[in-house]
């Protein structure tokens, strides 16, 4: 009999998992269930819009989406609209591909000021996610501070120096757009607790803040080491080599007719958000790295600043009835394997690590896994489903519906841009009313 599998989450390590049942040739049908009527996660929410060719790997994915065996249940939350012991009673495995939607806590005295907002918000406002469309923060300041030196600090603070002229061929989201254009900041500060060595991004990230049109790259001479030391794996020693070779040339950037500012503060651990109500700048401590640790030297300085995007890492959201890992942020599994028929992948299986590419052998795990423990299906799976929801009058967007949306966006957008995104649910529905 056909084995049914859900899989919870549309994002990467959803459809790698897709992906990977199909190319098993098994007789599996695979019903992906998605909250919002839109398909992808953080293809669609999380890249920064100006990285277009990234994204392009949803082609891919769509694929998997139109194969006979696979059916796309849009705007269908599980938790609300379904429970997940019905999942659990409907298919023979349910897969967690549900990310880490949330933000792991600044966790300072003054982080809860209006102005300091998680990365996961902020760049999902950016991008036109509708949990964040009404997140508004105020960009009519001089000065942002982002906590953090990850790939997702160097996205938001790219995204926030770019010029209107380089963002044309983006999909940011119009309110975000807007914001940006209007505001008039000068100075975005990226401050690393640790040194440049141990800093998160990868290089090409890095690279790109030396080729801003209109805004330069700070990088402080005296905190570049001569050469990476310490126990690195050969391929990271090399891509720490090269970021301290991309870093080394910011010191050599022409500032000629660059109006804005980038700056690397490394060594550099926020400890206080000033101001009122609202956010006003940070208190910073000087830290030096021991044993590949930030350790404090009660040395502490203040930038002015009016916003704070803390881009610290995110993290995953419990899921009733399946045990959590609080500490790591995951549920609690063995290799990917939750108990109950139930998987996990991705970040709600690893935490949030990894390029989109981490996630191909997470789904290739759970589809052998599932191939395994469920060699015939005995659940009643896409039928049942499609019963229950049509039963709580549940609106769910199928896979021809999200194109129709999708239509309805590459035709309202101008210019350059590659989409014009709706920022809300009841605007993607109305298209297919
Ligand atoms: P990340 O790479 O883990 O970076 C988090 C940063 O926050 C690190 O610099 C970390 O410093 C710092 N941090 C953590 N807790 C802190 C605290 N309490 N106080 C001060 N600083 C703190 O996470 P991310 O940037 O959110 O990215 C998530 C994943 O998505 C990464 O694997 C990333 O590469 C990937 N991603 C890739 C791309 C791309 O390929 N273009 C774009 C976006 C995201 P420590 O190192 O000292 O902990």
């Amino acid at each position: 009999m056909t084995i049914k599998v859900a899989i919870i989450g549309s994002g990467p390590s959803g459809f790698y998992t897709a992906d990977s049942l199909l190319k098993s040739g098994h007789d599996v049908e695979i019903d992906i269930i998605e909250r919002l009527p839109t398909p992808f996660g953080l293809i669609r929410g999380g890249v920064a819009p100006d990285h277009q060719t990234t994204k392009k790997v949803a082609k891919a994915y769509e694929k998997t989406a139109l194969n006979d065996a696979v059916a796309y249940f849009g705007n269908v939350e599980v938790g609300k609209d379904v429970s997940m012991d019905e999942m659990r009673e409907t298919y023979d495995a349910v897969v967690l591909a549900v990310g880490a939607p949330t933000d792991r806590k600044l966790g300072i005295p003054g982080g809860d000021k209006e102005g300091v907002y998680g990365s996961a918000d902020f760049v999902g406002w950016y991008n036109g996610h509708p949990d964040f469309t009404d997140l508004s923060p105020d960009l009519n300041v001089g000065a942002v501070a982002v906590v953090g030196v990850g790939n997702v600090a160097i996205d938001a603070a790219r995204v926030l120096v770019k010029t209107p002229a380089e963002m044309a061929a983006t999909d940011i989201a119009d309110h975000a757009s807007k914001a940006v254009q209007a505001s008039p900041l000068t100075d975005v500060y990226l401050f690393g607790r640790r040194g440049p060595i141990e800093a998160k991004f990868t290089n090409v990230e890095l690279r790109e803040m030396g080729k801003l049109e209109n805004c330069m790259p700070i990088v402080h001479a005296d905190q570049l080491p001569d050469e990476v030391t310490g126990d690195w794996s050969d391929r990271d020693q090399r891509l720490k080599e090269r970021n301290l070779a991309t870093m080394r040339e910011f010191l050599d950037v022409d500032p000629t007719g660059k109006e804005k500012n980038v700056h690397f503060e490394f060594f550099a651990n926020p400890v206080e958000v000033l101001g009122g109500d609202k956010v006003e700048g940070l208190r910073v401590e000087r830290t030096k790295v021991e044993g590949g640790r930030a350790v404090g030297t009660g040395e502490f300085f203040d930038i002015e600043c009016g916003l704070v995007v803390a881009a610290i890492g995110y993290y995953s959201i419990p899921i009733e009835g399946v045990p959590f890992d609080s500490d790591n942020g995951i549920v609690v599994h063995q290799d990917g394997r939750v108990g109950d028929g139930v998987y996990a992948v991705g970040w709600i299986k690893r935490g949030p690590t990894g390029v989109i590419g981490t996630n191909k052998p997470d789904g290739e795990t759970a589809a052998q896994q599932i191939l395994e423990d469920v060699p015939d299906g005995t659940k009643p799976g896409r039928e049942a489903l499609t019963a229950m929801l049509d039963e709580r009058s549940v609106r769910v967007v199928n896979y021809a519906g999200w194109q129709q949306i999708e239509q309805a966006e590459i035709a309202a957008a101008s210019g350059e841009a590659p989409r014009r995104k709706f920022v809300n649910v009841p605007e993607m529905l109305a298209v297919l009313e």
